[in-house]
């Protein structure tokens, strides 16, 4: 099999938020092959990571045999050195990885969990992300619920009305989207140590690990993040150094599965937790499916309706499909595109 043409295009999402995930959206990546067969991907870093696929990546890739993916991935990653390692290129990289991916699904007529030597059959517990106080009504849909909370005054009285709301089997967790300090962020995790919280989320910038280091060996509750880091490599020091003890790659940024299964397996060396940014969007959702020790799918972009085959959550487990790859429906024809 030979690659014809790697294409990549920012779709228009309706409904997208009016800020970098609609500026710098998510992007469809496709590799096109000389026996008919397309894979499809989803990356980052809007029109600059399309530019990144449409330029670099695809010079590399053309008349290439798609297999092996690993070999491809660090071309690509060695082309975009210079100006890559981190940001908008590994997030273009990932689209990429993604269909290298779903091309390897395809050609072999299974879902990409089996490839990973998983089932898709299992059903998968799934936790959302809420603004502010959880609505009653909710508590059926997900199995595990996450408040956003950087702006809240009382965090502890917002999470006692949560854990009265949700019950006490299921895991309730905090994220203060890198806008905390230390002292703040210690403070609270002291306040609410009863309340039995999974994780407290990103609260100090990402690449703060004198204050990540600080904060893992005193808080009380496991400190999450990730979502912001990027490649295997970005995630090495924060797994040897036990900076995180979640981990929370995005699948679609981080660098592709390709990424994502290194980040699996240090964990699992380490001890350590993975629970993927989003991933019960397709693209995470076999990983977990294939190689998670404790699988939990964090609900994903409501916007991103562009992408097919999207199974659904239903009373907080979703389950990915059987179709070969990663089971995206893409109609490239319907796409409204920047
Ligand atoms: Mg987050």
């Amino acid at each position: 099999m030979k690659i014809t043409d790697v294409r990549a295009v920012q779709p228009v999402a309706e409904n997208s938020p009016p800020d970098w995930r609609t500026s710098l959206g998510q992007i469809l990546v496709a590799v096109e092959t000389d026996v008919g067969l397309t894979g499809y991907g989803v990356g980052g870093g809007g029109l600059a990571g399309v530019h990144v696929v449409q330029t670099i990546l695809r010079d590399l890739l053309l008349d290439s045999d798609p297999e092996p993916i690993e070999r491809l991935w660090q071309a690509m990653y060695q082309a975009t050195l210079p100006f890559g390692r981190k940001g908008i290129a590994i997030m273009a990289i990932s689209g990429v990885d993604l269909a290298l991916w779903d091309l390897r699904g395809r050609a072999a007529g299974v879902p990409v969990a089996e490839l990973l030597g998983g089932k898709v059959g299992e059903p998968i517990p799934t936790y959302v992300t809420v603004w502010d106080e959880i609505p009653p009504e909710l508590v059926q849909s997900h199995r595990a619920f996450k408040l956003h909370v950087e702006n809240q005054e009382d965090v502890r009285g917002l999470l006692e009305r949560a854990r009265s709301v949700v019950g006490p089997d299921c895991e309730l967790m905090i994220d203060a989207w890198m806008r905390w300090d230390l002292e703040t962020t210690l403070q609270v995790a002291e306040q609410t140590a009863d309340l039995d919280l999974a994780w407290i989320e990103e609260p100090l910038p990402a690449d703060d690990f004198a204050g990540y280091a600080r904060l893992a060996a005193k808080s009380p509750i496991p400190i999450a993040g990730g979502e912001h880091e990027f490649t295997a490599a970005g995630f090495a020091e924060i797994i040897e150094r036990r900076l995180h003890q979640v981990l929370q790659p995005d699948v679609c940024w981080v660098g592709g599965l390709t990424e994502l299964l290194k980040i699996y397996r240090s964990a699992r060396e380490a001890g350590l937790r993975v629970c993927p940014h989003r991933g019960s969007e397709i693209w995470a959702l076999h990983a977990i499916a294939a190689v998670d020790p404790q699988p939990l799918a964090e609900s994903g972009r409501p916007w991103m309706t562009w992408v097919g085959g999207q199974p659904p959550i239903v009373d907080g487990f979703i389950r990915p499909t059987d179709r070969p790859g990663f089971g995206a429906e893409i109609d490239e024809d319907q796409l409204q595109t920047l």
